[in-house]
């Protein structure tokens, strides 16, 4: 089965609205000047909510080829919980994709794995494929070793999900965050693997072939062909590189440098 591969970029608490406009044109120019074909790769971007009508205007009147999504959702779908934002919302402004469990949000706002598991449901409710992080922090993985955590997280968050339900899984080490420091692609495979054995199990033997997994964590354009040479990696979840549109675009166009 051949998984398209997914380029994301996730913007954090950066970019006001007029700044996505120009992020967003510069990027989609990069890519055309490169003649970067988007139908082989799908790349996406993940704005601050407050962005994402407007980057839903220009990427529908120029016909740029970049998907968009938010960065989180409520588990609820409307009512007295201020400050959350619905999927149903997020899906009204053609969102494709909601990042889900960012380890800034389970370790910054108190998310567990319950809380991450009902987002994962209001994603799905609304049509939305949600973007799964999971990954270990540097004491987690002096205590049990690499794919421990991210596998429990991965069956935490796909519990009660039908088999046929499109997600994407990000392996995210919380180490490797922001920081620089990198996992191995060896590292990334392994995970990789075993997070698809933990769809397997969750879901089904289909929806573990078709499913996208990630790796994110300090990727670059000089270092993401490693992580694409990888059985099961199928593209990278992007923070701070995707800030900068001719590196987030060199991360896009791994095709040209994979084989070198
Ligand atoms: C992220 O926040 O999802 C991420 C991977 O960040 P960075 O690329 O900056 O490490």
């Amino acid at each position: 089965m051949s998984r398209r591969p997914f380029i994301a970029g996730n913007w954090k608490m950066n970019m006001d609205h007029l700044q996505s406009i120009a992020l967003v044109q510069k990027l989609a120019w990069t890519l055309k000047d490169a003649k970067f074909d988007g139908s082989s790769v799908e790349v996406a971007v993940f704005p601050p909510f407050t962005d994402l009508r407007s980057v839903q205007t220009l990427i529908d009147a120029e016909r740029f080829t970049l998907a968009f999504g938010a960065q989180d959702l409520s588990p609820h779908d409307a009512g007295a919980y201020t400050g959350d934002v619905s999927g149903a919302f997020l899906k009204a402004l053609d969102c494709s994709y909601v990042i889900v469990g960012h380890s800034e949000r389970r370790q910054g706002h108190g998310e567990t794995d319950e809380i991450v598991a009902a987002k994962v449901q209001a994603a799905v409710r609304h049509g939305l494929v949600p973007v799964i992080c999971v990954g270990e922090t540097e004491a987690e993985l002096a205590e049990h070793g690499t794919s421990a955590v991210p596998v429990a997280q991965t069956k935490a968050a796909l519990a009660g999900l039908p088999a046929g339900t499109p997600v994407v899984v990000a392996y995210e080490p919380v180490w490797a965050i922001g920081t620089g420091k990198v996992a191995t692609p060896e590292v990334a495979q392994e995970v990789g693997a075993a997070i698809r054995a933990a769809i397997a199990e969750a879901m089904s033997d289909e929806d573990a072939a078709a499913s996208r997994i990630l790796y994110g964590g300090s990727v670059k354009s000089g270092n993401i062909a490693g992580f694409m040479r990888q059985p099961d990696v199928d593209g990278a979840l992007v923070g701070g590189a995707s800030l900068d549109p001719t590196e987030f675009a060199g991360i896009a166009r791994f095709p040209d440098h994979v084989g070198a």
